[in-house]
């Protein structure tokens, strides 16, 4: 990205996939272009045409620019500077207009209005401050008209700049809809493109890059001072038997099946998901072993007491730890894995856990 790409978005402060992104863009590019444009009239009005009281708007006009474009970079505050630009941009098309008296292209300018309140202030925002701004300008001018002995604006010109600023604002108004919806639609899909991503298709709860992520995020939080958050894992028992028995696609019902019991089992802040073929892992914030002993007991006998119509039932072995400051997520599905292999092989249908390291290491010899 160039130096001047990296100006006029305030040194990515915002991302491109964010609408603050192109608005940044916008009034940085409004705001620079604005400074040369207004030199150039100062120099036109002062040495050629003479007319002081607006090469002096003019100079209003610089200075507010370079302190906006001043205070934007310092607060990258985009309503707010926003707001003021275009606010700047109507007072001084008021005041030009009514300043430089009986000249049409004066009003030229108003046609400039609609696009940049509407992109700078969104549609709702935009349509307002146009109509305010048009109607002020219409009643001003009609009230100089007839206040004046002589006429001071051709009624051709200012019809003709009427339909034409109307024209300009309805065409805005619908390609600022238009882009709304796009946008809105595009962000919809991609809402629901990272839902399907984090989905496990066949249980429709979490699948393995969610509980990836929530485990990263809980390891970053307890290593900033956060209560412990503590891992279940859970493995069907004899689970193959079962398949060969009633088939893989009964054996997938029953998975479905399993997940739907052990999800209203869990509080909302936990996390379940399908980490492998039959087994579940659940992720529980800020809680300590004993709740999670407790919470993985709750989920044996859930799954225990379900009633799989004509194939019986199911038991299910779980694994518990709680984490600790110096885990990554290996270490720590390491020990949930060794704890799961305790209630494995201490008969089935058990919860056991494994906390230290020491008790991790001493499994490890074992094997
Ligand atoms: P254990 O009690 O020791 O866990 O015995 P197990 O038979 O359950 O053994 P293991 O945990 O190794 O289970 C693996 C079996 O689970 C293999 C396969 O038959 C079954 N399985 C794994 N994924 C799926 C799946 O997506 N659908 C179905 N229907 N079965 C699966
Ligand atoms: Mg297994
Ligand atoms: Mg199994």
């Amino acid at each position: 990205m160039s130096r001047y790409q990296q100006f006029v978005t305030n040194n990515f402060h915002f991302k491109p996939d964010q609408p603050e992104y192109w608005k940044t863009y916008l009034i940085n590019n409004i705001l620079l272009i604005l400074i040369p444009i207004f030199l150039f009239l100062i120099f036109l009005n002062v040495f050629i045409h003479k007319l002081y009281v607006i090469a002096l708007i003019d100079a209003i006009a610089i200075a507010i620019s370079v302190a906006l474009l001043w205070y934007f970079h310092s607060t990258s505050h985009v309503e707010r500077v926003s707001m003021f630009a275009v606010g700047m941009y109507s007072l001084l098309l008021i005041a030009y207009i009514l300043i430089s008296g009986p000249n049409d292209y004066s009003f030229a300018w108003i046609l400039v209005f609609p696009p940049v309140s509407y992109f700078l202030l969104g549609r709702d925002k935009g349509r307002i401050i146009t109509i305010v701004s048009f109607l002020i300008i219409f009643v001003s001018v009609t009230w100089i008209q007839f206040a004046s002995d002589a006429s001071m604006f051709s009624i051709i010109s200012l019809v003709n700049l009427i339909f034409s600023a109307t024209c300009i604002t309805i065409l805005i108004s619908f390609s600022e809809l238009s882009r709304a919806k796009a946008y809105d639609f595009i962000r919809l899909k991609n809402e629901e493109l990272l839902r399907l991503s984090h989905t496990d298709a066949l249980t429709g709860i979490s699948n393995r890059l969610k509980l990836d992520e929530v485990m990263l995020k809980e390891l970053a939080r307890i290593k900033r001072g956060t209560p412990n958050f503590s891992v279940i894992i859970g493995d069907l028992d004899l689970f193959k038997r079962f398949n060969d028995n009633f088939g893989h696609l009964a054996g997938d019902q029953i998975l479905v099946e399993i997940a739907s019991a052990i999800v209203p089992v869990c509080r909302l802040a936990d996390t379940v998901g399908r980490w492998g073929g039959e087994e579940f892992l659940i992720i529980c914030p800020e809680t300590p072993l004993e709740g999670a002993m407790v919470l993985a007991e709750k989920i044996r006998k859930a799954v225990e007491s379900l009633q799989l119509h004509r194939y019986g039932s199911i038991t299910i072995s779980l694994g518990v730890t709680t984490s600790r400051t110096q885990d990554d997520i290996n270490t720590i599905i390491h020990r949930a894995d060794k704890a799961l292999y305790l209630a494995k092989s201490d008969g089935r249908n058990q919860v056991r856990s494994v906390t230290s390291f020491t008790q991790q290491l001493s499994l490890d010899d074992a094997d």
